[in-house]
């Protein structure tokens, strides 16, 4: 049963958010995806720079296009609960994820403390300059 919290205006509102977001994701992904990527330099004029900065581009159009499309599934994820009738619960501790939260991230799969629970933890594995008791 969805939250109640979720009346079905706000689950059409979020819906919506969340296709829009779909579909812009998509567009965005096919995009960078499909970019050509070949440097717009001239094989035998350009200097040194000119290729750092054509490596450059290309590195950075690629993480793009990770993000967004690791984003893109986030969204499709979320689409799916709504269709199943779980979205906006947390699915690490069962409560309804605040609907002000999901507004702001209509595809939060957790609430805002489970969410901070998991970055602390993230934090303290990936901060090297933490001393161990
Ligand atoms: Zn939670």
């Amino acid at each position: 049963m969805p939250p109640a919290q979720l009346t079905s205006t706000r689950l059409t509102d979020l819906s919506e958010l969340l296709r829009q977001r779909h579909r812009d994701l998509s567009l965005l992904v096919e995009r960078e995806l499909h970019a050509d990527g070949t440097p717009e330099v001239s094989v035998t004029t350009a200097t040194d720079a000119d290729w750092t900065a054509a490596d450059v581009d290309t590195d950075t159009s690629i993480a793009r296009a990770e993000r967004d499309s690791s984003e893109l599934t986030e969204v499709s994820d979320a689409l799916n609960r709504v269709q199943s009738g779980h979205y906006g619960v947390c699915e690490a501790c069962g409560k309804d994820i605040g609907y002000t939260r999901l507004l702001v991230h209509p595809a939060a799969r957790r609430c805002l403390s489970c969410q901070q629970a998991v970055e602390a933890k993230r934090d303290s594995r990936s901060g090297l300059s933490r001393q161990p008791r």
